[in-house]
């Protein structure tokens, strides 16, 4: 019997080998199910047997293949996407596959399945019935949890109508198919601007092999017209497109917009799934049978196998950065992803990350610019307010300038929004008597009250109380203060402005996923008349209507010092303004509240100057010798004992290889010390642009095991440093 290497999908050293039954007829790739210790699992062969076949003893202990899954094997494509990413962000190659391998249902072939479509109408007819004929109607045969989605009905209506046989019953074999988007269904016409990079990128499709390319386009400027047509052009070529989306629960717009162009709905990849959906996708996508996908960034991870075209939108957007588990950065694997399949990278977005810019200025990324608005429409004005000068008065947070704009804008029937990053009423409470502050009893961090909850609660991790009656530090009542605004504040006063307008809180704390998503089409149908929101306003929403943005704290993002504090900001401010002003007849304009208005970030967006303040930041990271100039990466050692971390940290400390171009930082406890009760230190490493960094890290850590309660992490180019 000859052996082969197995790769388990969980966190262990490497393959495992396992013998092949002599009926088995196996492919590399293929997957299997294996006995692992006391348990069977499954995991995917991944080359010829390791061991030394010589070796009896060894031979002996070498156990057989249990069964192979009849699924179409991961493709040589996938499997070197796994080797790569684990290496580069070293994390274990098992603990990437799994990634790849969270739906093992979808290994076995679908059972047959009941569906139905409409019988004899009953006599009587409610809403609800009405409704579920009506889908029916649409999608044809559906089976019966999915058909009471989809109607947007409870299981049971569904199931009296069975009862009654007004469905009729058919059992299906295998699954249903995604329907096949029509890269002719609807062609927008373009302008000749957008037609330019459209029939660019088109042709890279069209040729078929590795490329990146950056969208960059002001906001509005109908860079998802686009990128659709590279996607009709991978139709035509008979291949498939991916799209990855931040945020991509909230974006029924978008999915709206997909519809109208290819005639249907593109298959969806995110955490909101249902298992069943989740399967049917796996499934489809490993049978070759999904056209387009829009997905979050695990989507990279499906059995893809033909990719033709890879689209990363609002390719800046720190949540594309997975920081749990295998730390990864999905634009940036999406690009690997995209080099291994020989297909092209577009990644699109209105403010590009430093990192893409600098790639498309030294030729590596091809530039696309699209500088205007898309029609008429105009980029909107920027105005700064000195609070310095200006403050607003006592009690209050939005100067009276902003809130003459917010009754102007609500006056002509169009819509304001206020924007603040910070969720709750308050960032901060303290006791007026003793002057006592709550913070979390498991982090470094302050209680943020949510007064419309009642709450306090911990925004790492998660931690709630009820707001107390009386001071926990000296037992007064009543003498609890509030310091600084969150969103609910400012709501609280915009709506002693205006008790008549509909105003309208968008934030992450709203209940689900469903009622942002309902907030979110009440704002684009003009059902709202102030909005005051979170960052979650900022992406990529099209609000027809809306005309004034007031940035409540334009320096929110400025003081943290971090690496991207600036470009951050810059981002998000240029983003939310950009929100404004979408329709030619209803320009836009944006006011920001900054105790800092001279500061150059701040400067270049009232001024419109982006190219400057790249140049600015271009120069200030060069000097640095920071990303993308160098390259960081970040040790992570926590521990719920910290003496136990610290003895770990210092183990590490004694033994740092010495390198010409790599230095490093630390060790020192993390900003927030210690979150979810786990005392947290950090060595930061820095390395020039070529450095061998992760060779450097792999010496370093090599034999060197966290014991206890000690964790360790690598964080390759990091994003995050919390
Ligand atoms: P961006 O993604 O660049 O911010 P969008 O793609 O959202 O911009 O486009 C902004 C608005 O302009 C959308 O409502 C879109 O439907 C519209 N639009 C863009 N291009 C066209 C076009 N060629 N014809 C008609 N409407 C367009
Ligand atoms: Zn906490």
């Amino acid at each position: 019997m000859p052996n082969v290497s197995v790769l388990i999908p969980l966190a262990l050293p490497g393959p495992y080998d396992y013998a092949v039954p002599a009926d088995m007829q196996l492919e590399e790739g293929a997957i299997v199910r294996v006995p692992l210790g006391p348990r069977q699992v499954h995991g995917v062969v991944w080359g010829p047997g390791l061991a030394d076949a010589t070796d009896a003893d060894l031979a002996r202990k070498i156990k057989p293949i249990i069964a192979l899954c009849d699924v179409p094997p991961l493709t040589e494509e996938l499997r070197g996407f796994v080797d790569w990413v684990a290496n580069y962000v070293m994390a274990r190659p098992g603990a990437v596959l799994r990634q790849v391998m969270r739906v093992p249902a979808a290994f076995e072939p679908p059972k047959p399945l009941i569906v139905y479509t409409a019988g004899d109408k009953p006599d009587k007819m409610t809403a609800a019935r009405t409704r579920i004929y009506d889908a029916l109607a649409e999608r044809g045969a559906m089976a019966s949890a999915e058909l009471a989605r989809v109607a947007g009905v409870s299981a049971s209506v569904v199931k009296t109508l069975i009862a009654g046989g007004h469905l009729t019953a058919r059992e299906m074999a295998g699954d249903k198919h995604f329907p096949m988007p029509d890269a002719q269904y609807r062609r927008l016409d373009l302008s000749k601007a957008q037609a330019d990079v459209a029939q660019a990128l088109s042709a890279a499709v069209k040729t078929a092999q590795f490329t990146t390319h950056l969208l960059d386009g002001v906001t509005g400027a109908g860079k998802t017209e686009v990128y659709f047509e590279a996607i009709a052009q991978a139709l035509e070529s008979g291949k498939k497109a991916l799209i990855l989306l931040p945020e991509i629960a909230l974006t029924t717009q978008f999915l709206d917009r997909f519809e109208a162009r290819f005639g249907c709905e593109p298959a969806l990849w995110h955490s909101g799934l249902s298992p069943a959906e989740r399967r049917r996708t796996w499934r489809e996508i490993a049978e070759d049978r999904v056209q387009v996908l829009v997905g979050a960034r695990s989507a990279l991870f499906l059995p893809w196998r033909n990719i033709g075209v890879i689209i990363v939108d609002e390719e800046h957007d720190g949540g594309f950065k997975q920081e749990d588990g295998v730390i990864y950065n999905a634009r940036d694997m999406a690009v690997v992803r995209g080099q291994l399949a020989d297909c092209p990278v577009i990644l699109s977005t209105a403010t590009p990350s430093l990192e893409s810019y600098v790639n498309a200025q030294e030729g590596r990324y091809v530039a696309h610019r699209l500088t205007a608005r898309h029609g008429a429409a105009q980029l909107p004005e920027i105005e700064l307010v000195d609070m310095r000068t200006d403050p607003p008065p006592r009690g209050n947070w939005l100067v009276p300038q902003m809130v003459e704009r917010v009754g102007a804008a609500i006056e002509r029937g169009e819509q304001a929004l206020l924007f603040l990053n910070r969720r709750g009423y308050a960032p901060l409470t303290l006791c007026r008597a003793c002057g006592h502050r709550y913070a979390c009893p498991d982090c470094d961090a302050w209680m943020v009250e949510h007064r419309f909850r009642k709450q306090l609660q911990c925004h790492h991790c998660g931690h709630m109380e009820g707001v107390p009656e009386s001071c926990h530090g000296c037992g007064e009542a009543d003498k609890l203060a509030a310091c600084g605004p969150g969103v609910e504040r400012i709501t609280e006063e915009i709506i002693g402005h205006f008790p008549d307008a509909r105003t309208l809180v968008l934030s992450s704390d709203m209940g689900g996923v469903a009622a942002m998503r309902e907030a979110i089409a009440r704002i684009s149908a003009g059902d709202a008349d102030i909005i005051v929101g979170t960052q979650i306003v900022a992406k990529g929403h099209d609000f027809p209507n809306l005309s004034f943005v007031g940035v409540v704290d334009a320096d929110l993002g400025l003081g943290n010092g971090d690496l991207r504090a600036g470009e951050r900001t810059y981002q998000l401010l240029s983003q939310v303004a950009g929100r404004s002003g979408r329709r030619a007849d209803k320009p836009g304009f944006a006011m920001l509240q900054s105790h800092m208005p001279d500061h150059p970030v701040l400067q270049a967006l009232a001024a419109g100057a982006r190219e400057q303040f790249f140049e600015r930041e271009i120069a200030a990271r060069q000097m640095a010798q920071m990303p993308p100039f160098g390259r960081l990466a970040a040790l992570i050692i926590s521990a719920t004992n910290p003496d136990e971390g610290l003895a770990f940290v210092r183990q590490l400390s004694a033994r740092i290889p010495a390198h010409a171009q790599v230095r490093v930082l630390g060790p020192a406890p993390a900003p927030i010390a210690r979150i979810r009760n786990r005392y947290r230190y950090r060595f930061l490493l820095k390395a020039e642009r070529q450095a061998p960094l992760q060779g450097f890290i792999s010496q370093w850590l090599n034999d060197v095991k966290p014991r206890g309660s000690v964790r360790l992490s690598v964080d390759i180019d990091p994003y995050n440093f919390l």
